[in-house]
């Protein structure tokens, strides 16, 4: 018989050979994570060279770094907190007035739904701080954006917030940026099999190996249990959840997804995941049909070409698009 540690060590053989052949090829599979934004990023790259593979991931990690040092309203240095310390118009990079830009056309098809003018409400509410608090509705009056304005003005090259309730928080849209910036990366360095995890902002390259990714959809309020689990290739997925951020009093959940038409936590849904081609797409999908709920939200997603999504509305009940429902597994 086999002494325990050598048996342990064929063990552990058997199962890195099932995934290796899993994976089929001789391919190598690297998985490396990072704290970026606030979250656990985690990076998964297959095929080829280790070594080339690390280089990638560490590449993609440095992007996100920066997409957090352009967008974070944290960071006093950042562009967004430099736009909103000023009335000005100020001249920003390539990048910001992308995202501003895709931002407000997703305001628009939203109906306002999605506001990136909510950094005020969110700082009052302080749902992530260590003191949440509940604000008064005179307290959100006096600082809530006009609702169905633009959040920023592009003025030729340049930007300025359109008044100064607005205080630009990029939150609900620069996470799944950072995520495509990560795929671009690596695709530069011609990994045709990787997945991008930002704490539920998934970007996929390709399958995994040979299969499709399966991606699991967090039960809203079943901690640990998946609602759903998905098998997609070259897709981002995104979720919004009112289980994400939050804290309770007096048996009321407040959560960090607010409704721009009155400064509080959004109540018609539990959780929202889109599936687009790109991240930043789904992310501020994901976030606007939140607070849209499930009959407006559908409508929204079905204007997209190659989006689908899924819906769990305040009582718990499921809506799907017809473009996601094929590739659903239920749980
Ligand atoms: P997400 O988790 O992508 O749904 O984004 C939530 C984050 O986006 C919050 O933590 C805020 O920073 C910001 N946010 C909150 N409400 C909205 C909204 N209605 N539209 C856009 N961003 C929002
Ligand atoms: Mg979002």
């Amino acid at each position: 018989m086999l002494n325990r540690p050598i048996g342990l060590l064929i063990a552990l053989g058997l199962v890195l050979l099932l995934v290796w052949s899993r994976l089929g090829g001789g391919s190598t599979e690297v998985a490396r994570t990072a704290l970026i934004m606030g979250t656990l990023v985690e990076i998964k790259a297959v095929g080829g060279d280790e070594k080339d593979l690390e280089g990638a991931i560490n590449d993609a990690f440095s992007a996100m770094r920066q997409v957090e040092r352009q967008f974070s309203s944290h960071l006093p240095e950042s562009e967004i907190s430099r736009l909103n310390q000023t009335d000005a118009a100020l001249e920003v990079s390539p990048p910001v007035f992308k995202l501003l830009q895709q931002g407000e056309e997703i305001r628009k098809a939203s109906a306002g739904a999605f506001s990136m003018a909510l950094g005020g409400v969110k700082k009052l509410w302080a749902i992530e701080e260590e003191s949440p608090h509940i604000p008064t509705t005179e307290e959100l009056a006096v600082i809530l954006p006009p609702l169905n304005q633009p959040a920023v003005r592009f003025e030729g090259e340049r930007v300025r917030r359109s008044s100064a309730r607005v205080k630009l928080d990029l939150g609900g849209i620069a996470k799944g940026f950072a995520v495509d910036r990560a795929l671009e990366i690596l695709r530069g360095a011609g990994i045709v099999s990787a997945s991008v995890n930002a704490g539920g902002d998934i970007g996929l390259i390709g399958g995994h190996g040979e299969r499709a990714w399966r991606i699991g959809i967090q039960h809203p309020r079943r901690q640990g249990e998946l609602l759903a689990t998905i098998d997609i290739r070259d897709r981002a997925i995104v979720t919004s959840g009112d289980y994400e951020r939050y804290f309770e009093r007096d048996g009321v959940r407040y959560h960090h997804i607010f409704d721009p038409a009155n400064g509080r936590p959004a109540t018609a849904c539990q959780s929202v995941s889109v599936l687009a081609p790109e991240a930043a797409l789904a992310d501020a999908l994901a976030t606007a049909v939140f607070v849209l709920g499930p009959k407006k939200g559908l409508q929204l997603l079905e204007r997209f070409s190659n989006v689908g999504g899924v819906i769990v509305d305040s009582k718990g009940n499921i809506e799907a698009t017809k473009e996601i429902k094929d590739h659903l597994l239920w749980r």
